[in-house]
């Protein structure tokens, strides 16, 4: 599996799994514990989740996947905002630890930015780090400016910022995405595939049946084409994992990029982050 390297010096999988929606029908229960293990068995051991999933039963459900494969993950939780202040962060990640059956977390991130000021929640995260509760922290959708002001609020520390990225959504690159590597903080893709939507795209199709690759895996392939971006892909199906799995190691030509950046042109200017 291809990896990314982290602040740190942390290798982790270039593409690893999420969560969101997971957990809460009786129906596919089986199918996503069987999921969430093939993914691990291929090397998507980064599992991607947070307290707000199903209000903990996405975290429930990976510590029933997986639970005695514990030392294999690597963990990633999220607070919701207004849980980011100095005496509540402890309680949730402690909330989080129970649910997922461990006693510590890889990477833990504030979900997006609330009321609580950056600065608590830098202090929040470092004492929980100082307790070994989490491993690294980090946050998600913070646009640039935001993240200037956690700079300067004292976390030069966050190892990755988390955000919707995708072929429809190419914002980042404008300038999230060199301020991040240019910090030697790394990206997580969310909603890689568009939560599906991006999949009937008939110019993506067409362009993934000319390399005898499918859309989800050219669409997965591309977020990750610069080596720095990590992908989480939600799969509920072992078909479904199998497959985004592969898009790692798919390599996609300058003449097939072009043709995606003529179907899915960059925004000629800066727009907000958007986030789902
Ligand atoms: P996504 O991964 O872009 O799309 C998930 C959807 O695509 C599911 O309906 C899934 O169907 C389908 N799918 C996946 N692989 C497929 C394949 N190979 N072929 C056909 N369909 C496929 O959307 P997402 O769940 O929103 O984002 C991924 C993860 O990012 C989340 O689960 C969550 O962990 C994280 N996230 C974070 C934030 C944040 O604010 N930080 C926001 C959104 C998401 P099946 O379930 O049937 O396989």
């Amino acid at each position: 599996m291809k990896t990314v390297t982290l602040s740190t010096g942390q290798q982790v999988p270039m593409i690893g799994q999420g969560t969101w929606m997971m957990g809460e029908r009786p129906d596919r229960r089986e199918d996503e514990l069987a999921a969430l293990r093939a993914g691990v068995d291929l090397g998507m051991t980064l599992i991607d989740t947070a307290e707000m999933y199903g209000n903990g039963a996405a975290e429930s459900l990976i510590g029933e996947a997986l639970g005695d494969r514990r030392d294999e993950l690597f963990l990633v939780s999220k607070a919701f905002p207004h849980n980011a202040s100095r005496q509540r962060l402890a309680a949730s990640c402690e909330a989080s630890l129970k649910r997922l059956g461990t006693d510590r977390l890889d990477l833990y991130l504030l979900h997006w930015r609330g009321e609580v000021p950056l600065a608590e929640t830098v202090e929040g995260m470092e004492a929980l780090q100082r307790a070994g509760k989490i491993r690294h922290w980090g946050v998600s959708n913070l646009d640039t400016d935001d993240m200037e002001e956690l700079v300067e609020a004292g976390g030069m520390a966050c190892v990755t910022d988390q955000i919707l990225y995708n072929l429809t959504r190419r914002g980042p690159e404008q300038e999230l995405l060199p301020w991040l590597f240019e910090q030697g903080m790394t990206a997580m893709a969310y909603s890689p595939v568009e939560q599906g939507r991006l999949l009937g795209h008939p110019v993506l199709a067409k362009i993934a049946g000319e390399i005898g690759a499918s859309p989800a895996q050219v669409a997965l392939a591309w977020t990750m084409r610069s080596g720095r971006v990590i992908a989480i892909p939600k799969a509920g199906t072992v078909e479904h994992v199998r497959e985004n799995r592969a898009a790692a190691d798919l390599v996609l030509p300058s003449d097939v990029l072009d043709a995606l950046d003529a179907a899915f042109p960059r925004p000629a200017r800066p727009i907000p982050l958007e986030m789902l």
